[in-house]
């Protein structure tokens, strides 16, 4: 396995480009802390290029029939399955998140493409029977035009493809802001569509300052959809402004998601689902299990059985074999976690393992399990992101919903009983885009990914997807 570590240009017009002024920024890898390459920092001239290509790519690529388009999307899956082992060693140096996860988000990318491809082959209209027979009443849809994606670094590969796959399936071109933080992956998959032949300007790839190059794109006239993802306060400025310049926008945003461990459940199996979700890339994952809601008869149980989980994983660099739980992505990661320990234990939780950073280079954080957390503890409020888990118990399932309702967010929750009456009231009266029962997480290019209230709206998987980078556009021709 390679661990040379390019420096990231951006991509303007299918050129890989330094930035006009020659400015970068460091990439550092959280195993060790050391800077491993840089990435192209662009200004507002870059910026400019990267529009009007942006432009001309939209011209191309909408006017290139379905099934091309779909058989260039396979080409650019085909070359990213080829170059899987080497864009997972980029990711987990950049990234942290071991080698196997690393592997499986290259994967799980190209899947995602193909998917895409076939779905942009099933972009139908309709034709509604006219009141007037001499007319006939066309329902069309056309890509919305280009559009302007913005990703954070949890999932450098996944959160950029999910947007990319619906919006070139939709017939739309796509300039992305990806992650100054972890650039090499994400500059790998859209070499994969490069090199697969998209036309010049389909698909562009843009670094620097995420609030200058947002407050740049989204306003501009050039760009007529915006998809974010990352923090539900970003993710509301930036919906603001796209709502002020009425651009169409999909908000990926926070989640807090809620575990519900029912009196019944079978707790080997909610021990084995949700604790290997919760620390899965350490924690950094918007639908990572978060508030942990069990039973009061089992929750000594439930908890000692988390706290052995937490307590066999193996946590180190992540190119290591045999390492289960990588470092977190940044540095100001740790001090957020430290902090959410020092205020849960504050006010009277108890650190049933974990809780503290690990050595003095690079960002470990131990597998922490905080149990009996009051609910007035930040963990149980604001999203942790990090590899924490926090256990409460209940009396009543109606409690343990009402406290899973209870924030603002809405993104992703699971719930653990052997009685269909309780997965029946729980899938009609827990408010989340996305609920597990009995189960991980398993989310699916064909399934729609995304959330209610402050975790936004829209939605990254099934047809929902692509719908989201369409035009409806209603017309009646009477012959003359
Ligand atoms: P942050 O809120 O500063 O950044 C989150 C992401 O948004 C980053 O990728 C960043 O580059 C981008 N961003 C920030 N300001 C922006 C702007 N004005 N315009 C465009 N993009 C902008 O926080 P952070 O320290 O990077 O991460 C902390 C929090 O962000 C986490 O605690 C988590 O809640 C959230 N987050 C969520 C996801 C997700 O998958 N939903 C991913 C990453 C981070």
């Amino acid at each position: 396995m390679s661990t040379s570590y390019p420096n990231t240009q951006l991509l303007i017009g299918n050129d890989w480009v330094d930035a006009a002024s020659g400015k970068t920024l460091d990439v550092l890898n959280p195993a060790t802390g050391q800077v491993i390459g840089t990435v192209a920092h662009a200004g507002k001239a870059d910026l400019d290029r990267a529009l009007d290509a942006a432009s001309q790519g939209f011209k191309a690529w909408r006017n290139t029939p379905a099934h091309e388009r779909a058989a260039t999307m396979r080409r650019a899956a085909a070359l990213l399955r080829e170059r899987a082992d080497a864009i997972a060693a980029l990711l987990t140096q950049e990234q942290g998140k071991p080698l196997a996860e690393a592997r499986v988000e290259v994967a799980a990318g190209a899947d995602i493409i193909e998917w895409f491809a076939d779905e942009g082959r099933r972009v139908y209209g309709r034709i509604v029977p006219s009141r007037n027979l001499a007319a006939q009443a066309l329902v069309i849809k056309e890509p919305v035009g280009p559009v302007a994606a913005f990703t954070p670094w949890n999932f450098p590969i996944n959160q950029v493809v999910r947007k990319l796959g619906a919006a070139l399936a939709a017939g739309c071109s796509f300039l992305v802001k990806a992650p100054e933080e972890t650039p090499a992956s994400p500059a790998a998959l859209i070499k994969a569509f490069v090199d697969a032949g998209v036309p010049a300007g389909t698909v562009g790839l843009v670094f620097g300052d995420p609030a200058e190059i947002s407050s740049y794109l989204i306003p501009h006239p050039v760009i007529r959809k915006i998809t974010f993802t990352g923090s539900t306060p970003v993710g509301k400025q930036l919906a603001a402004l796209a709502g002020q310049h009425m651009k169409r926008a999909t908000m990926e945003l926070g989640g807090h998601a809620p575990v519900i461990v029912a009196e019944d459940a079978d707790v080997e199996l909610a021990v084995k689902a949700s604790g290997g979700a919760k620390f899965r890339n350490a924690g950094q994952v918007c639908i990572s299990p978060t508030r942990f809601l069990v039973h009061n008869s089992i929750k000594q149980a439930f908890t000692e059985a988390l706290v052995k989980h937490a307590e066999s994983l193996t946590l180190g660099n992540g190119l290591d074999a045999g390492t289960t739980l990588g470092p977190l992505a940044n540095a100001r990661r740790l001090d957020a976690m430290a902090q959410v320990v020092l205020d849960a234990r504050n006010k009277g939780a108890k650190v049933a393992t974990g809780g503290e950073r690990v050595g003095s280079s690079g960002n470990f954080f131990a597998p922490t399990v905080l149990a009996d957390v009051p609910l007035d503890a930040s963990v149980f409020n604001d999203e942790p992101f990090g590899p924490v888990a926090a256990v409460r118990g209940f009396d009543t399932l109606e409690d343990a919903i009402a406290e899973a309702n209870r924030l603002p967010y809405g993104l992703s929750a699971y719930a653990f009983t052997r009685s269909i009456k309780n997965a029946h009231l729980l899938t009609h009266q827990v408010e989340t885009g996305m609920l597990w029962i009995n189960q991980p997480a398993l989310p699916a290019p064909e399934l729609p990914f995304g959330g209610v209230k402050d975790s936004g709206y829209g939605s990254e998987g099934g047809p929902e997807a692509v719908e989201a980078y369409l035009n409806t556009k209603t017309v009646s021709i009477t012959a003359a």
